[in-house]
């Protein structure tokens, strides 16, 4: 539950640090005092934004969704840039919230009921620890010393930010869509096309130059933080990990990014970010998002079951079935003994049905939930 009272009081004297560390990112390199204090600012500020302008979530912030104890005990992490699939920060920090959603029944497609016949609740959906909103604004949601659930081969190792963008747009009926309905922003993100297809999608959603200018702000800001913990052969983005992922994809210059975070140019120097903001194509200020879209936003997305809902119920499935977790029990974190146990279902499984093989990766997607839940009803126990 945010603390409401006590970020108002720190409102003003976080406001004027924040502005006065995040310009000076941008144009020297912080002291790591500098960086901690400017990150307890943004911490305090993004809780602050939520509850001024979600007010209905306050009660849902800061998300449960921090796994503590996950990165691994080592000084070397990963770097992981997402694009969110959605539209609005708005949407993005709900779905990144504690909040539980209701379940549809994958048979039906319509909501799960309960044996009360309440709609099943359940918490859904990853977490991160930065968004960055399409106008640049950047959110801490989780604390660097914890993991985000974020991708199952990268959540032990791996630090995370979300950029604000509908990824795949399509036409339709002579209107643009994104997979979750409308695309509204045709006019101030024209779809672009690309060159070359990429993983079988032609056209995408620019990215704001505000947030390649953030997010390299960000990444400055961090390693003055934490120095020594990120090199740049460990900045990654999300499909780097996996062949059925687009983000962020060929229109987010990551290698510009990343090679900008690493050297000490003021921001304002680099050709390729004056280049990109004198383009024209990019709107001076972002108009917000009307609560019907972000109404229309939030019943798309509970309509999804997300593919690796809740590790926890995994792991129960695991243990009704034999599969010893003697060191993390049904913890909710994905852990190496945990991926062991998932590795060996995925092994039995194929074993006990060729025809329906699946990978032994270790990793508790979708397809695994769904032979658990089979092995589950096959064996008569319940998880
Ligand atoms: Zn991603």
């Amino acid at each position: 539950m945010i603390d409401v009272e006590a970020l108002k009081s720190l409102a003003a004297e976080d406001e004027a640090a924040w502005n006065a560390l995040w310009q000076k990112t941008g144009e020297a390199t912080l002291t790591q005092d500098e960086a901690q204090r400017a990150l307890a600012c943004l911490w305090r500020r993004t809780h602050l934004w939520i509850a001024r302008h979600m007010p209905d979530y306050v009660a849902d912030f800061p998300t449960c969704k921090r796994y503590p104890g996950i990165l691994k005990p080592r000084r070397e992490l990963y770097w992981t840039d997402h694009g969110t699939e959605g539209l609005t920060h708005e949407g993005t920090l709900a779905w990144f919230s504690s909040r539980r959603w209701p379940v549809n029944d994958p048979a039906t497609d319509k909501p799960l009921l309960g044996p009360d016949g309440q709609p099943v609740l359940k918490l859904q959906g990853g977490s991160t620890h930065f968004v960055i909103a399409l106008d640049g604004t950047v959110f801490y949601l989780i604390d660097l010393g914890d993991g985000a659930w974020h991708e199952p081969k990268r959540n032990r190792d791996s630090w995370s930010v979300e950029m604000v963008n509908a990824l795949d747009l399509h036409e339709e009926n002579g209107e643009w869509r994104t997979w979750c309905g409308r695309y509204p922003y045709v006019e101030s993100y024209p779809p672009v096309e690309l060159t070359l297809p990429w993983r079988g999608t032609r056209f995408m959603q620019p990215y704001d130059a505000r947030q390649a200018v953030a997010n390299i702000k960000l990444k400055r800001l961090v390693m003055a933080a934490q120095p020594g913990r990120l090199a740049p052969a460990r900045m990654s983005q999300h499909s780097d990990w996996r062949t059925d992922k687009l983000d962020c994809g060929p229109l987010w210059p990551i290698a510009e990014i990343n090679a900008a975070a690493f050297s000490t140019t003021p921001i304002a120097e680099l050709a390729w970010v004056k280049a990109l903001s004198a383009a024209g194509a990019l709107p001076a200020s972002l108009e917000s998002p009307d609560s019907q879209a972000l109404a229309a936003r939030e019943g798309n997305l509970s309509s999804v079951v997300d593919p690796i809902a809740s590790l926890r119920e995994v792991q129960q499935a695991l243990l009704v079935l034999g599969y010893a977790l003697p060191l993390s029990g049904a913890d909710g974190h994905l852990g190496p003994e945990t991926a062991a146990a998932v590795r060996a279902f995925q092994a039995d499984w194929t074993k006990a049905h060729p025809d329906d093989a699946i990978a032994a990766d270790g990793i508790p997607g979708a397809e695994t939930e769904k032979r658990l839940a089979a092995a589950c009803t096959e064996r008569g126990v319940t998880p």
